[in-house]
């Protein structure tokens, strides 16, 4: 038996269920897809002492995993389960079923319409590249936007999938590159600006998709946010009481003031749902996760999540859905920030210069403003106007990591 990430190859005992080899090896069936020669197991298929399995987890920071089951439209052999709504399905039926979810993501917030021209950042992981290939197969006017951070050899191979899947499909992608258009990559600004490294990079790619977006002419940027990421977000924000935060957790952000609407399609769909449907249609994507993100602290709510989802299946989709359906409306927008154009790059912020270009300032040692300016009175702290100038920050810097000062 092969285990993917960290690579290693354990050998196994057959004749038995994925659900007891899982059990052996003590990883949950819901974070991870079991595959045998091309081909998705569920939790009740029978192994046998020559099978090779491949074992890839598709919860980003952990593995945990999860009958000949059948479809439960057509009656066919399953090949996903899906425990929160006590189904399966074969794999024909599974790629509708995860279209039809993000149709429905899509008109339950008017997103947008056949007529848009969106732009969907694609990272090279399974969802983006997912929420990609949906929006293509449902006819809309999608162009990727591929941003490369410099993360070494995991940036380089991201940049490859994202190129080699849009080459394929004959769809175009934006390349930015932030050493070559902005002058810096994000383990130099990690290690020279105040911000951690996961904070800079969150700002840098909201700053980025943001203006290539509006220069480039479309009317809606796409992410590949799912259920977990939402889920996730969410509990950290609220363990805070981050209402502020909390009220900008909503699938779409409106364009307003120089910023890009903002849509997140695949809120309705797990990260085991994304990957299984990436696996079927043979999209190749980059399945280790980015080497810095160790010790994020979004992974350990994320972790904390599945084990709550392991036990009582569907508590992450009604702790979020639940929040849009029931709670939303209660944390309603309260504070109106008046937004000017960036000095420096004419972004909207609440200050002189974006935060973006604050921090692109320091990392590259470059001054932006009379040092006599700093600090000025009634200036609130340096983190919080990182995270309100951009708008659609919906989490804390606190969860990024902790600035270092
Ligand atoms: P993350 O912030 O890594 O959880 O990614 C959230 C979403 O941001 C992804 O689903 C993508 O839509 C987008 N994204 C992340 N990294 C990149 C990148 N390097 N280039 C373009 N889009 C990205
Ligand atoms: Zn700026």
């Amino acid at each position: 038996m092969k285990l993917r990430n960290p690579d290693r190859e354990v050998e196994l005992a057959g004749g038995r269920k994925i659900h007891d080899v899982l059990g052996e090896l003590g990883i949950n069936p819901d974070t991870v897809l079991v595959i045998r020669e091309r081909e998705l197991l569920t939790r009740e298929d029978r192994v046998g002492d020559a099978d090779v399995i491949e074992i890839r987890p598709v919860i980003s920071g952990g593995a945990r995993t999860g009958n000949r089951m059948k479809c439960r439209r057509c009656k066919a052999p399953a090949v996903v389960e899906i425990r929160r709504h006590n189904a399966a399905f074969c794999g024909d039926c599974f790629l509708r079923y995860v279209r039809e979810q993000v149709k429905r993501a899509i008109a339950s917030y008017d997103m947008f319409e056949p007529s848009d021209r969106i732009l969907v950042a694609v990272s090279g992981g399974k969802d983006s590249l997912a929420l990609w290939d949906v929006l293509l197969q449902l006819d809309y006017h999608a162009d990727g936007l591929y941003l490369g951070l410099g993360i070494g050899g995991y940036s380089e191979r991201s940049h490859q999938v994202a190129r080699s899947f849009a080459a394929k499909r004959d769809a175009h992608l934006v390349e930015v590159d932030l050493a070559r258009d902005y002058g810096f990559d994000v383990p130099t600004a990690g290690r020279r600006g105040s911000r951690s490294t996961c904070a800079v990079c969150g700002l840098s790619k909201r700053y980025v998709f943001n203006r290539a977006a509006r220069e480039g002419g479309y009317d809606v940027i796409a992410t590949g946010h799912n259920l977990d990421d939402e889920a996730a977000t969410l509990l950290g924000n609220t363990l805070r009481w981050q209402t502020d935060y909390i009220a900008r957790q909503s699938p779409v952000l409106p364009e307003e003031d120089g910023f890009a609407r903002k849509v997140k399609p695949l809120y309705r769909l797990s990260e085991l749902e994304t990957a299984a449907f990436a696996f079927l249609r043979g999209i190749d994507y980059v399945v280790e996760e980015c080497p810095l993100v160790a010790g994020n602290t979004q992974l350990r709510y994320k972790e904390a999540m599945n084990q709550l989802e392991s036990t009582s299946p569907g508590t992450k989709a009604q702790f979020f859905l639940g929040y849009l359906d029931r709670a939303a409306p209660l944390f309603a927008m309260q504070d109106e920030v008046r937004l000017v154009g960036c000095e420096r790059c004419g972004q909207p912020t609440t200050g002189r210069f974006c935060a973006f270009c604050r921090a692109r300032a320091q990392i590259l040692r470059e001054r932006l403003e009379d040092p006599a300016e700093r600090g000025s009175p009634g200036g609130r702290s340096d983190d919080r106007e990182t995270a309100e100038a951009l708008a659609d920050e919906v989490m804390p810097v606190e969860i990024y990591g902790t600035p270092r000062r």
